[in-house]
């Protein structure tokens, strides 16, 4: 069952996510704040998004390059996934950088005892990647193409800056098979 984000909890969580990045010393326009900071929903309401549902602002999305800012709130994942071929078109390629709090990444790879991250519960079998990179303010990964991954913020959540090829959301793959919404 799906329960969608009301418009009213769309605002909140937009003007808190702006909060944070006024927090981080990250100046966004004001064109930016009301057509380009977008919450990535996936359908679980509001308690549920705060678990799995980001929130991010594309400063540029070509066919050749995509720039973006990721904002997890505490303790927020996003849902494991992946970037396959689109139309003969390689997967989205990604480096992502923490710029402010803490972001832990998981990828494929030998898994890391005791991750740091809380796998969201009732949701463990979406997330079977556990090779843990820590990532502080200046730290980044580069995820190979079609590599599966995830990310949580830390205990103060976490802001970063992923720089890939073009970006085809609408594409992205999860072993969930959630569909996205975006607002
Ligand atoms: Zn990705």
């Amino acid at each position: 069952m799906e329960k969608r984000l009301t418009v009213k909890q769309q605002e909140e969580i937009k003007r808190r996510a702006e909060a944070m990045f006024e927090n981080a010393g990250i100046s966004l326009t004001e064109n930016e704040k009301m057509n380009k900071l977008k919450i990535v929903d996936f359908g679980l309401g509001y308690e549920g998004f705060f678990k799995i549902g980001i929130v991010m602002v594309t400063t540029i999305n070509t066919d050749k390059y995509c720039g973006r800012y990721i904002l997890f709130f505490p303790g927020q994942s996003c849902l494991q996934h992946w970037h396959p071929d689109v139309d003969g078109n390689s997967g989205k390629e990604e480096t992502f950088r923490t710029l402010w709090g803490n972001v832990y990444a998981y990828s494929e790879g030998e898994k890391t005892q005791d991750i740091k991250a809380k796998v969201p519960e009732g949701f463990e079998k979406y997330y079977t990647c556990a090779h843990e990179s820590v990532l502080n303010p200046g730290e980044q990964i580069t995820l190979r193409l079609h590599e599966k991954h995830w990310f949580q913020g830390g205990p103060d959540g976490g802001i970063a800056f992923e720089t890939s090829t073009c970006a085809r959301d609408a594409y992205d793959q999860n072993e969930a098979n959630y569909s996205a919404e975006i607002h």
